[in-house]
């Protein structure tokens, strides 16, 4: 299995006014982190995390896609989602920050199982209230 978390660079760094945003993104991005440390624990192959600058939606990812949406006519492409591709080549993508939350805490769930030392990546209250 591969995945890649792509997030908005400028969110990550706090540079889009949106401290909401800001929080989440950094806990989306320390939690891949820790996933990526033990990924072979879980039977992952990679783990790509990728940052996106404005004006620049395609070209830098490593598993090719990209969810867009339609918004005042004008066709808006995700700038945060998490793609996990599997051994059979299929590609899952989730759009939406209490997905992808909630699909790296589980992974990190896993990996505790089989680690003997504590994994756990403690989040932001933005993102807790979003997965709880
Ligand atoms: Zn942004």
């Amino acid at each position: 299995m591969r995945m890649e978390l792509r997030v908005c660079k400028h969110c990550y760094e706090g540079e889009h006014g949106n401290p909401e945003k800001t929080a989440v993104t950094r806990d989306m991005v320390n939690c891949a982190e820790r996933v990526r440390e033990y990924k072979d624990l879980i039977g992952m192959d990679s783990l790509y995390i990728t940052k996106v600058k404005e004006g620049e939606p395609g070209g830098s990812e490593a598993l090719p896609a990209i969810v867009a949406s339609i918004e005042d006519g004008q066709i808006q492409l995700s700038d945060t989602q998490l793609v996990m591709e599997d051994d059979d080549g299929n590609m899952l993508v989730y759009p939406e920050p209490e997905d992808v939350l909630e699909v790296l805490t589980r992974n990190i769930d896993q990996i505790q199982q089989h680690a003997t030392e504590d994994v756990t990546v403690e989040l932001s209250t933005e993102s807790a209230e979003l997965i709880s």
